[in-house]
């Protein structure tokens, strides 16, 4: 509805309705034909009172539902038929015994079946289905195989969908045509009626949480929405965060679809092209298979040291290094995309002894062409797949055999089907598992899982991890279950899903009223005895995109609790991330 205040026209969103109130109020000019349904309002307080946003920011996530009717005379015709096996349908019957279940299943072992198994029961029942994943899973492959199933009733949802195509889309959603919506954490806010099932395929991918306000974690509010529309959640994945692990029930669906074996080598070496490497690659060359090659950096490195005085070039307006693009001949910024020449000598000392750290893929890749001059080599990062068509092309020529080699970051390991690969090379992971975060095992040990599980669909495949740590990784490579299980008690009393986490942001251009916001805010705060203070200060990355940054986290029993101290003394500058995973 459209309403004027001093003047001017505003639109507006009726959110509750009452008898009387105390305050001044004027008429609505125009009703919308757009609305947002009663549980999408309730979902709006639920964000805004959990994340602690205002009721606008949590609105802007939304799509409302429009007026017109719906056609009624839409038939849905399933064009095939889905076959399970033996232990696939094992896992549906149990999953179907519960209104939130995790399907733990490795990678290849055919969880999108079973998936697909559920949108067509969904079907059966008229009710719809949502298909979260994360951005870069939502392939031309998967596309391929919904509507191969299902035809016209899928609808894929994304960033990159034209103005045209969004329009498209959002019509066959409103006319009722669309039973099963496939995309990422967006698609959680469509109007959807008659929801009857929400999988969150990849669910312990960090994509799923927002970076900015408000930062809601796609999975946890699927999982909100099943009790809220009583439907049923079926949370997916080969490594599962501990999180779901301990909450839900699980049904493991172990091995992969095909008959293959994966060997896992490991060389105690800093990040590098090693000799071993070279050989390996070298073999895999000559019997015309393919290899991928992982590693979590872009760029062709991260940092530029001073040899001499050890000056590190760190970007103007964020406290973090550069990143070296020899292609451009630039140093650009991660956090803030500022670009730079690349010095020729030291700005400090003079010295043109210039060292640079830390292997990206583009150097990779350049290292790789100079030795392999006959093989086809690709990268495979945001830096060059920036567009849907290029991801669908790059894919399409590994698969027809045309690249002989990928070069890429996390991108490489998210679900897609590699069928040629015999060797899988995974560089880094020592970065990983030593960032400070209470979830870097985690994160290392599934990456590195995610990776491997790329390798050897069709064939026997060897990997070889670079890594001081073959203790760590090769005693839960094969068994993930140990880990999680032997991490609950490393996380116990101190982190999640044991204990609550929210950490609280103060950035300014000006370093002294960030800092005075936190201290106001860090007062206050310590009158809530049940609610710790587990620290407060500078940011690890002190500067993002020329604002002073520092933060207080705090830790409790219940996320209620530390709501209540939130509320009570929030200061105008704070910034509220509940259930971080980021605390650069
Ligand atoms: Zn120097
Ligand atoms: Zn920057």
């Amino acid at each position: 509805m459209e309403v004027t205040i001093k003047g001017r026209l505003y639109s507006g969103v009726v959110i509750d309705e009452v008898q009387s109130v105390e305050f001044e109020t004027s008429e609505i000019e125009k009703v919308s034909d757009y609305f947002f349904s009663k549980k999408q309002l309730e979902l709006v307080k639920f964000i805004s009172s959990y994340y602690i946003c205002s009721l606008g920011d949590a609105l802007t996530l939304f799509i409302p539902f429009a007026n017109h009717a719906e056609d009624e005379n839409i038939n849905v015709v399933i064009t095939s038929n889905i076959v399970l096996s033996d232990k696939q349908t094992q896992a549906l019957s149990f999953l179907n015994k519960h209104k939130t279940f995790l399907l733990f299943g490795d990678t290849g072992s055919g969880k999108t079946e079973i998936y697909m198994k559920l949108f067509e029961q969904m079907i059966q029942e008229k009710k719809r289905s949502i298909f979260l994943m994360p951005e870069i899973s939502l392939t031309p492959q998967m596309q391929k195989r919904l509507e191969l199933h299902f035809g016209e009733v899928v609808v894929m949802w994304h960033s990159k969908l034209t103005p045209l195509q969004k329009k498209k889309a959002l019509d066959t959603i409103y006319n009722g045509q669309a039973y099963i919506i496939a995309g990422p954490r967006s698609s959680l806010f469509l109007p959807i009626k008659n929801l009857g099932l929400i999988v969150v395929d990849e669910e312990h991918d960090d994509s799923y949480k927002s970076s900015s306000r408000p930062r809601y974690n796609a999975r946890d509010i699927a999982i909100y929405m099943g009790k809220l529309y009583d439907a049923q959640v079926v949370l997916g994945s080969a490594t599962p965060s501990l999180n779901s692990y301990i909450k839900f029930p699980h049904y493991r669906l172990k091995g992969g679809h095909f008959e293959s074996s994966r060997v896992f080598i490991y060389e105690a070496s800093a990040e590098s092209l090693s000799p071993l490497i070279y050989d390996s690659v070298q073999k895999t060359l000559d019997s015309k298979q393919q290899a991928i090659i992982f590693l979590p950096t872009r760029a062709n490195f991260k940092y530029l040291i001073c040899g001499d005085c050890g000056h590190t070039y760190e970007c103007s307006f964020c406290s973090v290094g550069m990143s070296i693009h020899q292609k451009t001949r630039a140093m650009k910024c991660h956090y803030c995309n500022f670009t730079q020449a690349i010095p020729q000598v030291c700005s400090e000392c003079g010295s043109s002894n210039l060292t640079s750290s830390r292997l990206g893929t583009a150097q990779v890749v350049h290292e790789l062409k100079e030795s392999f001059s006959q093989a086809k080599i690709e990268q495979f990062d945001r830096d060059v797949i920036t567009t849907q068509n290029k991801l669908k092309k790059a894919l399409q020529r590994f698969n027809d055999k045309e690249t002989d080699i990928l070069v890429g970051t996390q991108m490489l390991s998210k679900g897609h089907d590699y069928h040629g690969v015999t060797l899988a090379v995974v560089l880094g992971m020592d970065n990983l598992l030593n960032q400070s975060d209470y979830r870097s095992r985690e994160k290392a040990l599934s990456s590195l899982i995610q990776v491997a599980g790329r390798s050897g669909r069709m064939k026997n495949a060897k990997v070889l991890v670079q890594s001081f740590n073959e203790d760590f990784f090769s005693s839960y490579i094969e068994n993930y279950e140990d880990f999680l299980e032997e991490e609950k008690f490393f996380r116990k009393d101190l982190y999640p899903p044991f204990k609550k986490l929210c950490r609280v942001l103060f950035a300014h251009k000006n370093g002294l009223k960030a800092q005075e916001a936190m201290h106001t805010m860090y007062n206050k705060l310590r009158a809530f005895t049940n609610v710790e203070i587990v620290g407060y200060g500078k940011c690890a990355v002190e500067r993002v995109a020329n604002k002073y940054r520092y933060e207080i986290l705090l830790r409790s029993d219940k996320s209620t609790d530390i709501i209540k101290a939130i509320i009570a003394s929030k200061v105008p500058l704070a910034e509220i991330d509940m259930d971080p995973i980021e605390f650069g």
